[in-house]
């Protein structure tokens, strides 16, 4: 490809909205262009890389028989009528009626599309297992569209869904898509982690999720320096923390004037954060549930979630406090007791605590010297704190590891929630029917290219792993006006095209700190400069991308330098 006809539009200014890297590189490399919030159309160089973690995605899926399929977008309300999802999806959801005023959806997942399928044409256990995937445009109608690719309206996801006469072909299959998934990901380059997930919300029996390690990230992973444990922290339950400070003193009730948070009330009463007890009240669908965790500790709002199968929560409003009769800022389970509209869970740690102290439930007040196995009532007791640094592995006690994470991948094991609701069942060999046991196997394609600029690159631009480069290399003439350079650089270009069409000629009329610059921020991971030392001692230079790193050959020599540069990259996954 010749530079001069390449659909690029570099920037100079980057968008103020765009805030996390891959954002910013991929309009200032003139790599997509966004046409409304969230939604954004591919360029030339960004469809290649595409293209290309597609290719990867598509050989790896081959490799363990799964089969591609193109299910429609626009899918009926009915199915999902069926699963119960249409009320609960929420407003994520984008919806649209037809000219007879039929409901539908634009797809955000198709676990209801493929069971809907399969139920249609498969009902004999000799048919089974049966294992697809596609890849297609997904849609979620978020709050804030933001961070670019990272979270879209629009966005490229590869699916894969599995069905199974029971849990043991179900592992199988789980586990054939996890070393996939490993190998899809290695292959990009990618240094990344696969973690236990919380699978709560979807419904199921086991999960993980392919964490991408960058600082950008949303997620919280959590791993071990020591053993194999990886965790998103949401799905980690954290050893309960025994109280060590014995206690006998009688629970009393001080004034705490205006102070309404953890730190001013330790503050102001003397006592270390760790003595105190931090109420948090939060609205899980109807119901008001008071959550108690130790001050330093915070709520696992997703555990709740799931503790209390609910599918919505938000913190309680000052109204919602004041419906069951709470003062907010000074609250605690002491002399309060569960009700049909109120609930109280105290994370296992608390309950271990003596000589704590917490709110006075009136306005100003504060208990000190508080057991809460002595002065809380009927309470329900369960860990519901967040793993945090001062913890350790509770798998092995070793030292753990807190990182941020981007997911690029999950997969499920769905169980048969799915094939129970929507009918899709099988006989066996006695003809005897049973639901089919399912998993669901996700790639989210479009965020896997945004974390990767995420965790490679540098303040010139993107760092591109080869695998997934839109080009693997960028040949520079220094100098359009000599003649010679621009011939050495046009016979280096159709050498090292070679069929592959993984090289761009920069033959663009700029100067050569234009178009080193350019290069930078594209990212091709080597650049070859035909320049002054060509001219002087007929030597081009090779700069590695990612390293920085110089090397001069003679230009007969390039060639082949450069094809053992790919090679290693490609076979170390650089
Ligand atoms: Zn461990």
């Amino acid at each position: 490809m010749l530079a001069s006809k390449l659909y690029s539009p570099t920037l100079r200014e980057i968008p103020a909205d765009a805030v996390v890297k891959s954002h910013q590189y991929m309009l200032k490399a003139g790599m997509m262009r966004k046409l409304a919030n969230g939604l954004y159309t591919f360029l030339p160089l960004a469809f290649r890389s595409i293209y290309k973690l597609e290719t990867i995605i598509r050989e790896e899926m081959a490799a363990i028989e799964c089969q591609e399929i193109l299910m429609p977008i626009v899918q009926p309300a009915e199915i999902w009528q069926q699963s119960g999802r249409w009320d609960v999806y929420g407003q994520e959801m984008f919806r649209l009626k037809d000219r007879h005023d039929h409901e539908y959806c634009l797809g955000p997942t198709h676990e209801e599309m493929v069971t809907t399928l399969v139920h249609l044409d498969i009902s004999s256990y000799k048919q089974l297992p049966v294992s697809v995937f596609q890849m297609q445009n997904k849609y979620r109608d978020e709050k804030r569209p933001r961070f670019g690719l990272m979270r879209s309206r629009e966005f490229i996801m590869k699916d894969a869904y599995t069905f199974d006469i029971d849990e043991a072909g179900l592992e199988k299959q789980y586990q054939l898509m996890y070393d996939a998934y490993t190998r899809i990901f290695t292959r990009c380059g990618l240094h990344f982690r696969q973690v236990l997930a919380d699978s709560g919300a979807i419904g199921g029996s086991g999960s993980h999720e392919f964490e991408v390690i960058a600082d950008s990230g949303e997620a919280d992973i959590v791993y071990c320096e020591n053993c194999d444990f990886a965790a998103n922290v949401e799905a980690v339950l954290p050893n309960e923390i025994k109280g060590n400070i014995k206690s006998d003193k009688e629970k009393e009730c001080v004034a705490t004037p205006d102070k309404s948070t953890i730190e001013a009330v330790c503050d102001f009463l003397h006592i270390p954060v760790e003595q105190s007890i931090k109420a948090v009240v939060y609205k899980l669908d109807d119901k008001i549930v008071l959550a108690l965790v130790r001050g330093d500790h915070e709520v696992n709002e997703v555990r709740l979630q799931n503790l209390y199968a609910a599918v919505d929560i938000s913190m309680a409003t000052g109204e919602d406090l004041e419906s069951v009769g709470l003062v907010g800022g000074y609250i605690s389970p002491v002399g309060l007791a569960r009700n049909e509209k109120l609930d109280i869970i105290v994370d296992t740690t608390v309950m271990s605590m003596e000589d704590a102290c917490c709110g006075g439930n009136a306005p100003d007040t504060h208990y000190i010297h508080v057991n809460p196995k002595r002065d809380f009532g009927d309470v329900r007791v369960e860990t519901i704190r967040i793993i945090d640094q001062n913890d350790v592995c509770p798998k092995c006690g070793g030292i753990i590891h807190l990182k941020k994470g981007i997911e690029v991948g999950q997969v499920f094991k769905l169980g048969t929630k799915y094939s129970e609701k929507l009918g899709c069942t099988y006989l066996d060999n006695t003809g005897k029917s049973h639901p089919m046991v399912m998993g669901c196997y996700g790639i989210g394609v479009t965020r896997t290219i945004a974390a990767s600029i995420e965790q490679n690159h540098d303040d010139d631009g993107i760092i591109w792993p080869v695998a997934i480069a839109p080009y693997e290399v960028v040949i520079v003439p220094a100098n359009n006006k000599d003649e010679e350079v621009m011939a050495v650089a046009g016979e280096l270009y159709e050498a090292l095209q070679d069929n592959a069409d993984n090289v761009v000629l920069d033959d663009r009329n700029e100067r050569a700190g234009i178009k080193f610059k350019d290069a930078d921020l594209i990212g091709y991971p080597l650049r070859v400069t035909v320049g002054k030392k060509w001219k002087e001692s007929g030597v081009v230079e090779i700069k590695l991308r990612r390293t920085g790193e110089v090397i001069e050959v003679a230009k007969e020599d390039c060639q082949e330098k450069v094809k053992s540069l790919l090679q290693e990259f490609h076979e170390k996954n650089l």
